[in-house]
């Protein structure tokens, strides 16, 4: 039978990465004064510690 499984968009996780070294290895870093959330880039590599994750 014709059974079509959709998927969910609002389940779709997308990982946060660093817009500096792309990489993934970044926790939550508390909240800015406007709330938006900030994170914390992990890699040692990296030179950005913290940012803010910004979608248009
Ligand atoms: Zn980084």
């Amino acid at each position: 039978m014709g059974q079509s499984f959709k998927a969910f968009p609002s389940m779709v996780l997308e990982p946060t990465h660093c817009p500096s070294c792309d990489g993934i290895d970044v926790i939550q870093h508390g909240k800015t004064a406007a709330g938006k959330q900030r994170y914390r880039c992990q890699n040692s590599a990296c030179k950005r510690s913290t940012f803010i994750q910004d979608y248009s």
